[in-house]
């Protein structure tokens, strides 16, 4: 079984093809094309490239294209990319206003291009939504409840791989099968063993933390919309209710325009007004910039507040993961993150934190309590085996 998993900007398409033949999960081929402009000719160039390097012979070898679809109304968990759930992510546009669109017409154009490969949608909202009600809820009337005004939380795909891999990692076998199965299950099942408790720190563009309970997830940074949260790449996150109306009327500003200086001008970019990648920002920071100095701190602290909460909730953590583009390559983030934590057991290796490049390693100290993990992250690997095993619960 052949399943492909493409992954929509409003530029870019990027994508993977997995094997699941012989019980066995193969990539076959990874590919991407930035600055696109015609995207029915990207499609066509991708089916190429696949085509080119043996991956397939015909895009009819494909049993499905899977897609890390964002947020839609009333819907989550993986599901067909049928007119109506189309609709319900148009529904939700305003939401995820960078992603949705785009995610729209990209897959419509693969249904042009292909009517008979079933399109498949994991919804980056499914792996939160069996949380308690309680870190679902903000305090409203049940009003605003009603049209959708709660926390969804995001990066789904990803504090699912951190899920089921930490528990790996944990020699936790059974944590790992039940977060595998989480939405057959629909949410965890009886663990025999001592209550597994994960705090998964996806820190890359865009960044959250997720309390995981037994492979499941209890909380999550990101509330309503992925602006929320953290401070990300030019993406204010938390910000209070109240900070929007007084500054549209203080600053003598539209609404459309505070939301694009909080969607595009703020996180780290507005802070340190040099960058949105950390790279550039540590950089001038090193070379004395106070500016980008205070964005790092302010990203650091924020970090370092949620991962206080959970720690929290879930009493302790077995282990903490860093995971995306910051998450896997920055020590000296990592670092920061970690500093002054002995007494709750969570001591960072300096020496073994000095990977800079993804790969899987365990960062703690050995006398540390609290297992530190640097994890790379493979979302596109978790849509896939969910779409495979949509089609086949969904056979007939
Ligand atoms: P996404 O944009 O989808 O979140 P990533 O998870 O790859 O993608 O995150 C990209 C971000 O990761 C970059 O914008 C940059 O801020 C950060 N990043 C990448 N490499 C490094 C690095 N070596 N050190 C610090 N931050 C990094």
């Amino acid at each position: 079984m052949k399943i492909l998993v493409a992954n929509i900007g409003s530029t870019s398409l990027k994508w993977r093809l997995f094997d699941f033949s012989n019980n066995a999960e193969r990539l076959l081929h990874k590919g991407g094309f930035e600055r696109v402009t015609d995207y029915p000719k990207a499609i066509e160039d991708c089916l190429a490239d696949l085509k080119k390097a043996n991956a397939i012979a015909s895009e009819s070898e494909l049993s499905a294209v899977g897609f890390k679809t964002v947020i839609a109304k009333d819907v989550t968990g993986c599901v067909r990319l049928d007119d109506r759930v189309l609709q319900a992510m148009h529904d939700y546009n305003g939401l995820a206003p960078a992603h949705n669109p785009p995610y729209i017409t990209g897959i419509k154009l693969f249904a042009q291009r292909m009517p008979k490969v079933p399109l498949i949608g994991l919804f980056e909202t499914a792996f939160h939504q069996f949380a308690p009600e309680a870190s679902q809820r903000y305090a409203v009337p049940d009003s605003w409840l009603k049209i959708g005004v709660r926390r969804w939380g995001f990066h789904g795909a990803s504090h699912k791989f951190i899920a089921e891999r930490s528990a790996e990692l944990l020699k936790r076998l059974d944590v790992a099968e039940s977060a595998r199965q989480l939405y057959v299950h629909h949410g965890a099942s009886k663990i025999s063993g001592a209550p597994l408790r994960v705090i998964s720190c996806h820190l890359g563009g865009s960044s959250s933390v997720t309390g995981i309970l037994n492979g499941a997830s209890i909380g999550t940074s990101m509330g309503m919309s992925p602006q929320s949260g953290l401070p990300h790449n030019n993406r204010v996150g938390d910000l209070d209710s109240e900070a929007l109306p007084y500054a549209v009327k203080t600053l003598g500003i539209s609404v459309e325009e505070a939301q694009k200086q909080l969607t595009k001008q703020s996180g780290l970019l507005g802070i340190s007004g040099v960058s949105n990648d950390v790279r550039d920002i540590a950089d001038a920071a090193a070379k004395g910039n106070a500016s980008a100095k205070l964005a790092l701190d302010v990203f650091v602290a924020s970090t370092r507040h949620w991962i206080g909460s959970y720690f929290l909730q879930l009493n302790g953590a077995d282990a903490i993961a860093f995971t995306a583009g910051t998450g896997e390559n920055s020590a000296s983030i990592r670092a920061a993150i970690c500093a002054n934590l002995e007494n709750l057991g969570i001591k960072i290796d300096a020496e073994k934190n000095n990977v800079t490049r993804a790969t899987e390693t365990v960062i703690s100290a050995a006398d540390s309590a609290v297992k530190i993990f640097v994890i790379p992250t493979n979302e596109e690997l978790v849509v896939a085996r969910e779409a495979k095993r949509f089609l086949e619960a969904n056979k007939n």
